[in-house]
């Protein structure tokens, strides 16, 4: 019989990347969204799969409404990756930055309660790590968080590790680095300079303001992550792993890779708050930096060690950095040329 898996937070990036690789394999996949008036399902259109999933709403900030969801799901696996997770967002919102610990602690013990054998994801994050004290940061590091949104994952990530060794569950936590896609946010750096690019090339935006150009992350793409997630809930033990690249690039790095995709040959001027991105073809300035963007404040450069998930799990990236920025240029490109909805 096929394996069943509840996704929650199937519309959000890598849940629908999770969802299309799951269903690939054979699984049957039911996808958990939060109730709303309008049901907002692009991203699994964008891959093709809106009508391959089985749709159930689920408020994970009522006890009362994850019960029964499990019953009428039966998962074999649940993977959790439903989150505020813009980290700017968390100082703003705090109940929103702050709710993944006691959803997280909900839908464990309802596990808990059900009795049955559920193989049980968490999404955690290298936010977790803060401010480092070592790099590469690996499931060794100590965490030292530095937002709200952080905070919240490690009580999340911490309650799911108790769980396994006090309730005897089978959950695995996955740390992850940044990892990117087409699909990825609007509000995020990589999608916010992707788009921003391809609409001052088709003349919808003159410039595009950015924080710290000299910000650095480890950046991986989506993809390669939810197979790291999956072969996690396939390991005869439950365990914590990095899912990461291993390298870091900054925004600078980001913005010409970006603008060379799309036809720009961007030089720097100036330096600081005063510095910009010249487009040398055209002599424009396209880029400048804006204050208002950096963040209150900045983790230390996240950069993450692989090794245990390679080793282990087997796990292998395929998307270099280069072609994971190529791959977002050019839909986003095809997007604003072609006017669709922006996701
Ligand atoms: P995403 O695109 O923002 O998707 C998050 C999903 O969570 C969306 O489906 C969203 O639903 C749902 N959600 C948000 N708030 C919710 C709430 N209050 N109740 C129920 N559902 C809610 O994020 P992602 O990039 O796919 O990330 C997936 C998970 O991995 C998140 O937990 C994130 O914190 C974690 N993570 C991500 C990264 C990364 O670089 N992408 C790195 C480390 C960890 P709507 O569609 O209704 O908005």
């Amino acid at each position: 019989m096929a394996k069943r898996a509840l996704v929650i937070g199937v519309n959000g990036q890598d849940g629908a990347y999770l969802a299309k690789f799951l269903l690939d394999r054979g699984y049957s996949v039911i996808g958990a969204v939060r109730r709303t008036s309008t049901r907002n399902l692009r991203r699994l259109a964008e891959l093709g799969i809106e009508n391959d999933i089985e749709l159930c709403d689920l408020e994970l900030s009522e006890f009362g409404s994850i019960i029964p969801t499990l019953q009428r799901a039966e998962p074999d696996e649940i993977y959790n990756l439903a989150s505020q997770s813009f980290v700017a967002m968390s100082f703003e919102e705090i109940h929103a930055g702050t709710a993944d610990a006691l959803r997280t602690t909900r839908l464990l013990d309802a596990i808990r309660q059900s009795g049955k054998s559920i193989r049980y994801y968490q999404a955690s994050t290298s936010e977790m790590f803060g401010r480092a004290q070592e790099t590469p940061q690996s499931e060794r590091t100590p965490f030292r968080p530095r937002n709200p949104y952080a905070v919240s994952k490690l009580y999340a990530h911490w309650i799911t590790v108790i769980y396994r060794e006090s309730c005897g569950l089978f959950t695995s936590s996955g740390i992850l680095f940044n990892h990117e896609s087409p699909l990825r946010g609007q509000e995020y750096v990589t999608r916010k300079v992707t788009l921003g690019l391809a609409k001052i090339k088709h003349g919808e935006l003159d410039v595009l303001e950015i924080g710290n150009l000299d910000s650095k992350r480890d950046w991986g793409f989506a993809g390669d992550y939810v197979e790291g997630m999956w072969r996690m809930l396939q390991q005869e033990q439950p365990d914590d792993y990095v899912l990461a690249t291993g390298v870091t690039h900054s925004v600078r790095d980001l913005v010409a890779v970006a603008g060379e995709c799309l036809g720009f040959r961007i030089e720097w001027q100036g330096a600081g708050e005063a510095e910009c991105g010249i487009d040398r073809k055209s002599g424009r300035t396209i880029v400048k930096v804006n204050p208002r963007f950096y963040r209150p404040a900045e983790a230390v450069v996240l950069c993450g060690n692989p090794a245990k998930a390679e080793s282990l799990l087997g796990w292998q990236r395929q998307i270099s950095f280069p072609t994971l920025i190529a791959m977002m240029a050019e839909s986003d490109d095809r997007r604003v040329r072609d006017k669709q909805v922006l996701m």
